[in-house]
């Protein structure tokens, strides 16, 4: 296995557009596959679980960013607060009000990125994309976080071509909440597009993608 992680991840680099930032989602990955990750020139860490990631970094620690990208509970935003770098799937005014209390008694602005549910799928997390201007006009005003930017996951299809609409749903809310402008917002990242849509995601107008399967290899 050794050297396959670091020449898949050369090989991304080598692929993506020069203002795509790549996230290596590293959930369930043993902290030396991901530390190999890092030796192959990944640069930011993407983490479902907040205790995953605290085993991680005694072995990679500050190495790369890390940024979370799972569900994020109530009971954990203290402990993420503390660790993350970016949290990119806020995704209503109460955690928002959370992370912004947290991040205030550590003395720290929390860099946020608000997640789109594009495929309207009740199962799935994200505000709704009618809602999601309203909602980060709102988390906008809350003194210790900055809303940097839009996430979305998307439906999950075999054909990636089927995922543009929602890539492009997502991509559209960010250009009316950028032409817009919001007070405490800045429309920096758009996070979209995983191992098998990443192509069209950044072709949607994508400048963060994350990708696991195509860096690590299926999970088991
Ligand atoms: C697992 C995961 C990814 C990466 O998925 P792959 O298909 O393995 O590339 C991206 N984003 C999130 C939020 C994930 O949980």
């Amino acid at each position: 296995m050794s050297g396959l992680i670091e020449a898949n991840v050369k090989a991304l680099l080598k692929e993506l557009p020069t203002h795509v930032v790549l996230v290596a989602a590293a959930k369930s990955r043993a902290p030396e596959e991901i530390l190999e990750a890092v030796r192959g020139g990944v640069k930011i860490i993407g983490e479902n679980y907040v205790q995953e990631a605290l085993a991680a970094f005694q072995v990679v620690g500050r190495q790369a960013e890390w940024h979370f990208i799972g569900h994020l509970q109530r009971n954990k935003v203290k402990k993420a607060v503390e660790f993350f770098d970016l949290i990119e799937t806020v995704d209503s005014l109460d955690i928002g009000q959370e992370i912004s209390k947290r991040s205030a008694a550590r003395g720290k602005v929390t860099p946020i990125l608000v997640e789109i549910n594009s495929g309207r799928e009740p199962q799935k997390f994200g505000v709704m994309p009618e809602e999601a201007k309203d909602l980060v006009k709102q988390l906008g005003c809350l003194p210790s976080i900055n809303v940097q930017g839009l996430m979305t996951m998307g439906p999950e299809f075999g054909d990636p071509e089927e995922a543009r609409p929602y890539f492009r749903v997502t991509r559209e809310i960010f250009e009316e909440v950028k032409a817009t402008g919001f007070p405490g917002v800045e429309m920096k990242w758009l996070s979209m597009g995983m191992s098998h849509s990443y192509r069209v995601a950044i072709e949607e107008g994508a400048n963060m993608v994350r990708i696991g399967t195509k860096i690590f290899g299926p999970r088991s």
